[in-house]
């Protein structure tokens, strides 16, 4: 067994693969199709697929709060984060 190299305080920083954003909250959704990022899977997620299709979230009601969607009642998890364009260098930024 290698050496613990994890450092607990550090979240994890997910990602798409196939598109520059990273976000930090396990609860949310990004979106595979449309790369929007929703702060959770049974509110602006399923909110913004309508007929198997992607809507723009702001027609579904939704709005972005620190580049989450979130609807009504609900609290942005925290801000989501887009990567350079050099890998491993991480920029904090608004999505909006
Ligand atoms: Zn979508
Ligand atoms: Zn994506």
């Amino acid at each position: 067994m290698a050496g613990r190299d994890v450092d607990y305080d550090r979240p994890t920083l997910l990602s798409c693969g196939r598109c520059d954003v990273r976000w930090t909250a396990l609860t949310a959704a990004h979106c595979a199709n449309c790369h929007e990022t929703f702060a959770g899977v049974n509110t602006g997620f399923d909110a913004h697929r309508v007929d198997s299709q992607c809507v723009p979230p702001d027609q579904v009601g939704l709005r972005l709060d620190g580049g989450y969607w979130i609807g009504g009642g609900e609290r942005s998890p925290g801000r989501i984060l887009r990567a350079s364009t050099r890998p491993g260098i991480l920029r904090q930024g608004l999505v909006s």
